[in-house]
Order: C-alpha cells, then sequence, then structure tokens
C-alpha cells in the first residue's frame, strides 16, 4: 500500500466556468487555470502521483503546454490512474477536503463521487468529498480562490 497527498489552489474570476470534481456549477465567479481549474480533481490527481512517487501535476501536464489549454481535468485524472494502473496500483480510497466560501456544495457532492469513482475505477463510497468555508477568514473567506486537499491510498490492482 502507498499514501499519498495533495493539495491545489485557484483564483476565482468572472467569466469562467466552476468545475469541481468534474461537476459544473452554477455560481457567479469560475476557477482560472490553464485547464479546467478543477481544483479538486487537481487535488486527487496530485494525491494519487505522490502515492505513486512520480511527482506532481505540473510536471506531467504542463501548463506551458498548449495540449493542455482549457483541457477537462478528469482527463488529467484519466491518465493518472493509467500511470497507477501501470504501476500495478488502483485506489483504496481517498479523501479529499474542498475549502470554498460559496456556493454551497452540499447539492454537487453525489455526482462529484460518482464522476470521480467512475474513472478510479472503484465505487464511489470509496472517495469521499468534505466540504468547508473558512468562516469568512482570508482569502478564501473573501471568495478570491477556492482550494483543496486530498488524501489516497493505492493498494495493489490484484488486492480488494
Ligand atoms: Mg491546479
Amino acid at each position: 500500500m502507498r499514501v499519498g497527498m495533495g493539495y491545489d489552489c485557484h483564483r476565482l474570476v468572472q467569466g469562467r466556468v466552476l468545475v469541481l470534481g468534474g461537476v459544473t456549477i452554477p455560481h457567479s465567479h469560475g476557477l482560472d487555470g490553464h485547464s479546467d481549474a478543477d481544483v479538486l480533481t487537481h487535488a486527487l490527481c496530485d494525491a494519487i502521483l505522490g502515492a505513486c512517487g512520480l511527482g506532481d501535476i505540473g510536471i506531467h501536464f504542463p501548463d506551458t503546454d498548449p495540449t493542455y489549454k482549457g483541457i477537462s481535468s478528469i482527463t488529467l485524472l484519466e491518465r493518472v490512474i493509467e500511470k497507477a494502473e501501470g504501476m500495478g496500483m488502483k485506489i483504496g480510497n481517498a479523501d479529499i477536503t474542498l475549502v470554498a466560501q460559496a456556493p454551497r456544495m452540499s447539492p454537487y457532492v453525489k455526482e462529484m463521487k460518482r464522476i470521480l469513482a467512475d474513472v478510479c475505477k472503484i465505487p464511489p463510497e470509496r472517495i469521499n468529498i468534505k466540504a468547508t468555508t473558512t468562516e469568512g477568514l482570508g482569502f478564501i473567506g473573501s471568495r478570491q480562490g477556492i482550494s483543496a486537499y486530498a488524501v489516497c491510498l493505492l493498494i495493489p490492482v490484484h488486492a480488494s
């Protein structure tokens, strides 16, 4: 078994679509970035890469490469899962914390889990997503950005 953690943060701006965990969420602002800036999925990608000892998302999908401009982060997660599978590993479970002042995330968590679990080829119960605010404190509290933390356990493909 191998464990990894990931962290990511993106700036909230007007004129961008908000995508979190592969779900498009109606909101006045979206996250800025080279890809779709899905901060939750990026944190999960980094946790998986960390568990694999394969560095981070920036090494594998550099934001200087036009190939990745506007790309869905779910596609990046698919490629990260392929790398883990190449090492004979799959996700045992993942625990993710999304830190955002707004919007309310609870209506979207079930769909996020379904999408992420589908890509990871595991039951949705093995992905936990928690959402919290910072009680109005700091740059997240003032709605300048959203961050996410992820921890993930990798297990051998042939284990249950
Ligand atoms: Mg990112």
